[in-house]
């Protein structure tokens, strides 16, 4: 991942968390309708940290009133105005960087390290990334003929739903609301119930920054929240990531209305090493061995997780051994202490759904590597959603080759020439995510161009710069993330064709 280095952020030691979140809607804190809140759990403990306000149908309505005032002004301010309050939104999170990342931790389970050196240095990035590119991104003019001129001109959407998953709270919801906003969209933004408390402590930092009802956050469950957002015929598109299932029912609710739907589902990416990995010098060895182990980062729960390690079998021994002996070096702890290497799945449901994986990976007889089972961790962690880093040895048929863990645990098998890696790559439904690892140039082009995938890393893995296109082939999803023509999801084109000719069209 990307590592930045920030000076700007303010010491903490112990973030402040309020013990419940209202929605964030009109510009102000609104209690939930129905007066009911949900507990928000630490996987760090499995303790109850928070509380956030279980949002329905009813406090859906209210927040796309409010999107709805706002959205006739916010739309017409120029890109130079939205630019700047990106900016001063990006600013204010540099300055509480080391709060947020700290509250991240507590939030979702990942490391301190993690939050602090990619999740929150990338959001800042992607809000000053669309602060800027929305400057740059000209309407068109050009000549029909010499009397005629046509004007393409960008029209934001409109009033946009936006719904969010729980492996990166804070820069999945960033994903959506830089773009939306930097469009001059307004937003409804439904954070996933296993962390909503993040998304809330950021509101109270940038709320104030942007007019009431441009931006509004309602918090609860999928079914309750989600679906009336997503069902809503007061919207003009709406954007999700999470499951593939979940984003299957989305684009029904959304086919009612006919809005635009995009999608960020799930992945089952290949990290594929090749032969020659073995005949480099020893300091790209080893940085392919780092990048096998790339599969345990944020726990797993990462959409792209390099989660099946596809090895040449000439250098699998050697490569191998130097992979497990990696992963076992990994160190598990305390998510803010400063020297863990991995944190805490996400929730109690992940962290069952992870071990059910692996039996069921035992059970249709892939050989255990290392890992297999719960880390067993003390001092106060014994409650928490803990998994030991898991390597299964197998063949792509198997459950654990095909379908999404989202967690710590990697499927390794081998081939023997470049087309069989290739289709072993592309024999999944998903296509979001993938890794060559090769000191021959001719592979390094090739393969990627074979592989059905939407982000095909050469030689490193798990970097997402705001300016480069994201987003999956297959049943992984369709719409891009990042780069500038994200802003092309949330905006249609108005073409005006003007004639300064003094002449009749002479037809009539
Ligand atoms: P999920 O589908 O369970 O939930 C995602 C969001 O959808 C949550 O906010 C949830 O409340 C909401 N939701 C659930 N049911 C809904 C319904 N019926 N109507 C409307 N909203 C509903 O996904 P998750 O478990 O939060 O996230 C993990 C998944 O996300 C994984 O599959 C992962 O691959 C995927 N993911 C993809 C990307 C990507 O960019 N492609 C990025 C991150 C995560």
């Amino acid at each position: 991942m990307t590592t930045l280095t920030l000076s700007q952020s303010k010491p903490v030691e112990r973030p402040e968390i309020k013990e419940k979140y209202d929605h964030f809607i009109g510009g102000k804190w609104v209690a939930p309708t129905s007066g009911e809140y949900f507990d928000n759990i630490s996987p760090i403990d499995g303790k109850v940290f928070s509380k956030a306000a279980r949002g329905n149908k009813q406090d859906i309505e209210l927040a796309l009133d409010a999107a709805h005032a706002a959205f006739p002004t916010w739309s017409k301010t120029s890109a130079a105005q939205r630019s700047k309050l990106l900016n001063k939104i990006a600013d204010i999170i540099e300055e509480n960087l080391e709060m947020l990342a700290r509250i991240e931790t507590i939030d979702n389970g990942k490391a301190l390290r993690e939050t602090r050196a990619a999740d929150l240095p990338l959001v800042i990035d992607h809000f000053r990334y669309f602060a800027g590119v929305i400057r740059a991104d000209e309407s068109s003019i050009s000549e029909h003929d010499e009397h005629t001129v046509s004007i393409a001109l960008h029209e934001p959407l409109g009033v946009v739903g936006q719904i969010i998953p729980w492996n990166f709270p804070l820069l999945m919801a960033t994903w959506k609301m830089a773009p939306a906003l930097a469009a001059g969209c307004c937003a409804i933004v439904k954070p996933a119930e296993q962390t909503p408390t993040s998304i809330m402590v950021l509101m109270e930092l940038i709320g104030h920054v942007l007019p009431p009802g441009v931006l509004n956050v309602v918090t609860g469950f999928g079914p309750e929240a989600g679906k009336p957002l997503a069902s809503s015929p007061r919207i003009a598109k709406v954007s999700f990531t999470g499951e593939t299932t979940t984003g299957r029912l989305i684009m029904q609710y959304a086919s009612e209305n006919l809005i635009p739907v995009t999608m960020e589902l799930g992945g089952k990416s290949p990290n594929i090493f090749m032969k020659s990995v073995a005949d480099a010098d020893d300091e790209f060895f080893d940085k392919a061995v780092e990048g096998a182990v790339m599969f345990a980062l944020n726990q797993g729960e990462i959409c792209t997780c390099p989660s099946r390690i596809l090895v040449h079998e000439d250098i699998y021994d050697v490569f191998m051994e130097r992979v497990i002996a990696r992963t076992k070096a990994i160190k598990m702890g305390h998510p803010l202490a400063e020297d863990t290497m991995m944190g805490a799945q996400a929730s109690n449901d992940q962290y069952e759904k992870i071990l059910s994986y692996i039996d069921i990976g035992k059970q249709e007889g892939a050989e255990v590597l290392c890992g297999g089972d719960k880390a067993e961790l003390n001092s106060g962690l014994e409650t928490g959603f803990y998994i030991q880093p898991t390597i299964f040895k197998g063949h792509n048929k198997m459950r654990v080759f095909q379908e999404e863990i989202f967690g710590p645990v990697v499927s390794v098998t081998t081939f023997k020439t470049t087309e069989e890696a290739i289709a072993i790559a592309n024999d999944t439904m998903y296509g979001l995510g993938a890794g060559l690892w090769s000191r021959d140039a001719h592979e390094l082009y090739q393969v990627p161009r074979a592989i059905q995938a939407g982000r095909v890393w050469v030689n490193c893995y798990h970097n997402y710069p705001a300016h480069a296109p994201f987003g999956g082939y297959k049943k992984s999803g369709f719409g891009r993330e990042n780069h500038l023509m994200m802003l092309g999801h949330y905006r249609q084109t108005k073409n005006m064709l003007i004639s300064y000719d003094k002449n009749k069209l002479g037809f009539f």
